[in-house]
């Protein structure tokens, strides 16, 4: 029998196939052709410089020990690049790696680190996480859709999602666009569904990014040169999950790499999945071509959840921690923190953790405090009505009569640091912070300031009431 390429090839895929794990052979190892045998030298074709330098990189041991296995000790190995479907570039070429220096590589010495030999065949971008062949979709496992709750609030996207994994590029829904606020589980949704495709159908390559890397990576791609790796690579991916595309807006290069990929999977039937902070209709700074994509599939929104569903969100968290609550806790606290489901999870965190360090029991009481902490923790800007009622706490009088025009000095000075505060504290313009303490003008506000300002640096008492309410308002 007459040993051809193929039938060494096909002997060594099958080591390699007993040897690695099935995603990464279908991976890296199917789309490998062999091409010709001569002097003991297996000449193989890979679809992108990007793929051999893989290869190199991860896979060169086990190469060698196929090849020489088949071929003895004097085998080597021999990489011809081809591109198909060049983007940018009509006529598909043929490269050989390495060029002039060093024709072919030898199956014995590569398996010394390129990078020391020759920098510039090392991996062109560096995609994280992917490198580690067990976590290649760089899918979180711990959002599913069992701890995916349903709610009105979610009702489309979560059977959206589900009508995509259970036939990926097979429905209408493709591209499938979640949008919402921040903190109402977009990105929990976009992993489950690509949790549940790879449950489903194990042998397709799904790839989770965000679009944050997705953006630095073909970035790096230009620099290096590498643009066609780049693209190449997202070409072969069956299921691509892109999660907060909002980022691509203002960056014209990226949106218009990702567009072709876009195309390229879409008439290819793959299934792409995007999340976004906004309707399509709201984003800013996407070219409109784009914006034409997202709309062929199904926007799906991710809505503010009601109150039934932030308590069964809550009871099922507890329930999986093990942890248990009053009801009339968890109401408090589902009643409280209503917009964003990342900080309803956070405050019943540090409720948690709050008795458990401090061995203080949970009641309403520290859920109250928990609470406030929580909403104020996480507000941006905390607004002038706010400052006002916690220097007017501090100091024991109320709201109006810091506003009145009394010119009693410590009224005056509370309604100076209320002032110096918004100032602070704010975006408001002086002539609005006057006109909402006591309806002052710029010029009172802007003194209020510099008074504060100057007192601080010279009276004690007055620099301790700066610095307990900047704690007050930061915390
Ligand atoms: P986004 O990406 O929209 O900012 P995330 O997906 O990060 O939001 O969700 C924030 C948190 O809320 C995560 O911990 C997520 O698990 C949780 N969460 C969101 N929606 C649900 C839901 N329907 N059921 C259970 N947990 C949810
Ligand atoms: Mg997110």
């Amino acid at each position: 029998m007459s040993i051809t390429a193929q039938s060494v090839w096909n002997n060594c895929l099958n080591f390699i196939k007993d040897n690695i794990q099935p995603q990464a052979y279908k991976t890296w190892f199917e789309p490998i052709v062999a091409v010709k045998l001569t002097d003991n030298a297996l000449s193989v074709q890979v679809p992108s410089k990007f793929f051999y330098e893989w290869l190199e990189e991860h896979y060169v041991k086990i190469l060698k020990v196929a090849l020489t296995k088949e071929l003895g000790e004097t085998a080597k190995l021999v990489y011809i690049i081809k591109m198909e479907n060049t983007y940018g570039n009509k006529q598909p070429f043929t490269e050989r790696i390495p060029s002039s220096n060093r024709s072919s590589v030898k199956a014995q010495d590569v398996d010394v680190p390129l990078k020391n030999k020759d920098r510039e065949l090392r991996n062109p971008f560096v995609i994280p996480g992917i490198r580690n062949v067990k976590i290649e979709s760089q899918l979180n496992p711990n959002y599913n859709f069992d701890n995916f709750l349903e709610g009105d609030s979610n009702r489309l996207a979560r059977s959206a999602g589900l009508a995509v994994s259970a036939k990926p590029g097979g429905t209408s829904f493709n591209p499938l666009l979640i949008f919402g606020g921040v903190g109402l589980g977009k990105t929990h949704l976009a992993h489950a569904i690509g949790v549940d495709i790879k449950d489903k159908y194990p042998e397709k390559t799904v790839l989770y990014i965000s679009a944050e890397k997705f953006t630095q990576q073909y970035i790096d791609s230009v620099k290096k040169n590498n643009r066609n790796d780049f693209i190449h690579f997202y070409q072969l991916i069956d299921v691509l999950i892109i999660d907060d595309v909002q980022f691509l807006s203002g960056k014209s290069g990226t949106q218009d790499v990702f567009f072709h990929i876009f195309n390229h999977l879409h008439q290819n039937g793959k299934q792409v999945i995007l999340t976004s902070d906004k309707a399509p209709v709201d984003m800013q700074d996407i070219e409109q071509r784009l914006l034409s994509r997202f709309k062929w599939g199904l926007s799906a929104e991710l809505q503010t959840p009601d109150f039934e569903t932030r308590v069964s969100i809550l009871k099922n968290k507890l329930y999986r921690d093990g942890v248990e609550m009053p009801d009339d806790i968890i109401e408090y606290v589902a009643k409280n923190i209503k917009s964003n489901i990342r900080e309803l999870e956070g405050a019943i965190i540090s409720l948690i953790a709050q008795s458990s360090f401090n061995k203080k029991e949970i009641n309403i009481e520290l859920a109250k405090q928990v609470v406030e902490k929580f909403v104020k923790n996480t507000k941006r800007e905390v607004s002038i009505d706010y400052i006002q009622k916690v220097v007017s706490d501090y100091f024991q009088m109320d709201v109006d009569t810091l506003q009145s025009k009394t010119r009693k000095r410590h009224i005056v000075q509370a309604r100076q640091l209320a002032m110096f505060f918004a100032k602070k504290l704010t975006k408001a313009s002086l002539a609005s912070i006057g006109s909402q303490i006591g309806k002052r003008d710029h010029a009172t506000v802007l003194h209020a300031c510099k008074t504060v300002d100057n007192l601080s640096s010279t009276d004690k008492q007055f620099r301790k009431y700066v610095e307990d309410l900047t704690k007050k308002l930061s915390v």
